[in-house]
């Protein structure tokens, strides 16, 4: 379900702002297909800090660990990648779901090559698909969801903040419905 309190124009913006505070460039340079390693020069501690900015003003936690440890964790060890620390070719299937189809990924890459994939624009899709999961209630019982800022939102009728599956346990589930329909891993 479509979260329509925030729209994918906010979202945008907010990366980039994060990006911005985050890596000291100004906004309005920031294209949203960037690699934000190779083009705006983060390091993984700047992943953190572009994370907790984004989490402060829509009210979420994304994931805080990679895909592919994840799929490693769910799915077993050396499902994902190698003993050469090379991906797979189920992981760089299940990259491309994530990045996109066009995405230059191939089974054999090295794994840390991957994070020079995460661009503004996968940031913004990884804040808009939790934000989708906007419960059809509130915990009182009221659905009158309202936004005042466009960003966070909450009840109209208790004003508690809405509360958001995080984003590693949707990442999770993620995994296992690809796999249940794809079966893009072998699992012993
Ligand atoms: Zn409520």
């Amino acid at each position: 379900m479509a979260n329509p309190h925030v729209t994918r124009e906010r979202i945008d913006q907010e990366v980039r702002a994060a990006l911005a505070t985050t890596l000291r460039i100004e906004a309005d340079t920031i294209e949203m297909e960037q690699s934000i390693i190779n083009d705006l020069g983060a390091t993984s501690i700047d992943f953190l800090d572009i994370n907790f900015r984004l989490e402060q003003v829509f009210g979420i936690q994304l994931a805080s660990q990679l895909l592919l440890d994840h799929v490693e964790e769910e799915l077993g060890e050396g499902t994902a990648i190698d003993r050469d620390n090379k991906i797979t070719a189920g992981a760089a299937a299940l990259l491309k779901e994530q990045f996109g189809p066009d995405a230059p990924i191939d089974a054999g890459m090295y794994a840390d090559e991957i994070p020079a994939f995460v661009t503004a624009g996968s940031i913004a899709t990884a804040v808009e698909k939790i934000l989708d999961h906007l419960a059809d209630a509130c915990t009182c019982g009221a659905s009158e969801w309202k936004s005042e800022d466009g960003a966070k939102v909450v009840c109209g009728a208790c004003g508690a903040e809405a509360v958001y599956p995080d984003g590693d346990e949707l990442t999770k589930g993620w995994i296992h419905d690809v796999q249940r329909e794809k079966q893009l891993f072998a699992v012993s």
